[in-house]
């Protein structure tokens, strides 16, 4: 399938493509949509081996950006984009000016912030070119990285998670494994050792683990077995398609809530899970943390507002989940039925 074609097919506004040949920036911006407000979403910095592989990332990241915003009732819309190459090897000032030039002719269409591959100090050099950028350091007026408000809205889902399975939100004692301790998964892992939880943790990078083991007291296991981990809630804060037909037989957890974006290989890996008896927090709801804490910036930033809003968290997947329940259908789709009606009762205010 063709570009405008793979946009059309998951209802893109529209995607742009920024070249600057100094400094080797090929980015790529998909806007999912701009109802219910401006698409927000982050940078992805990655190696992707094909343009391909990127755009196919970029479209159902920024998908996820619109459903994430919704849900959250957020008046932001969705759009994501990403950079081609290496961050250690191409992520020069430079190329983080042109990238902000290309951003800043959007005209505010798209606002960008960090994801994986991209830091603060990133959009600081963005920033020099555009004011369409959030997640700048709190001395710019910035909310400064999301991760750590991502990160505290993973730990409410999971308390949500343990409330509706267990009885009670306490995680303390509970076995829980986690896939990438990286920005997202090591601050996890420091909420749930504050909080008494087991931790068992995998990353390609030796170095990640290290600290997971050395200050939270991890057992580490390999990337391609923490799935397999015996646990109550796998959370997966690495890359997507973690759940997918060869994992999903494989998973020995009772839930699952983690960070990652696009979790779900595929649409139908949500009733797969159903059908094993996991229960599934949809990560558009579960990492949405990030997202309150860089729309908190409006109006003033203040860390009290914006964790008042992320710990909101915890009754929004209450409420997706049991209404899931209660009509038999998958936790992923109960979630986007209710991005999906917000956004066309905005649609209709729109046309009226
Ligand atoms: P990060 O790059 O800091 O961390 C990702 C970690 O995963 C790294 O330590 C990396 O080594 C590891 N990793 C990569 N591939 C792996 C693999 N195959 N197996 C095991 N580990 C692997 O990124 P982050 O900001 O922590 O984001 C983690 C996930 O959460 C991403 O999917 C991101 O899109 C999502 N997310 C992040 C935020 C945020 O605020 N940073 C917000 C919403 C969603």
């Amino acid at each position: 399938m063709g570009v405008l074609d793979s946009a059309a097919s998951q209802q893109h506004e529209s995607v742009h493509f920024g070249i600057d040949k100094g400094s080797g920036l090929r980015a790529i911006v998909a806007i999912h949509s701009t109802v219910l407000g401006p698409s927000l979403g982050g940078t992805r910095f990655y190696p992707y081996a094909t343009e391909d592989e990127a755009l196919t990332d970029v479209l159902r990241l920024s998908k996820s950006m619109t459903y994430k915003a919704a849900c959250a009732g957020l008046d932001q819309g969705g759009g994501k984009a990403v950079i081609i190459g290496h961050p250690e090897t191409l992520g020069s000032p430079a190329l983080f000016r042109a990238y902000g030039d290309f951003i800043d002719g959007l005209a505010g269409r798209y606002i960008t912030a960090e994801d994986v591959g991209t830091t603060v100090d990133n959009m600081e050099a963005v920033a020099t070119r555009t004011s369409y950028v959030s997640g700048l350091s709190t001395a710019l007026g910035g909310s400064g990285d999301p991760s750590p408000a991502t990160a505290r809205g993973v730990l409410a889902s999971q308390r949500a998670v343990a409330a509706l399975l267990w009885g009670s939100s306490d995680l303390a004692g509970r076995r829980i494994a986690i896939k990438g301790v990286g920005k997202v998964g090591l601050a996890l892992a420091g909420l749930l050792f504050d909080v008494g939880a087991e931790l068992i943790v995998a990353d390609v990078n030796d170095n990640a683990t290290d600290q997971a083991a050395t200050r939270y007291g991890a057992k580490v296991v390999p990337v391609d077995e923490i799935h397999q981990t015996h646990c109550d809630i796998f959370a997966p804060c690495a890359l997507g398609g973690d759940l997918n037909e060869t994992t999903i037989p494989e998973l020995r957890c009772t839930a699952i809530a983690g960070s990652a974006n696009n979790q779900l290989a595929t649409e139908g890996d949500g009733d797969r899970l159903r059908n094993v008896g996991i229960l599934y927090a949809p990560d558009f709801v579960v990492n949405a943390g990030g997202i309150i804490n860089i729309a908190a910036e409006q109006g003033g930033y203040s860390q009290e507002k914006a964790n008042v809003m992320i710990d909101g968290i915890f009754d929004n997947l209450t409420d997706i989940l049991t209404t899931a329940d209660r009509i038999g259908i998958g936790t992923h789709t109960a979630a986007e039925r209710v991005a999906d009606e917000r956004i066309a009762t905005a649609r209709q205010g729109e046309t009226a």
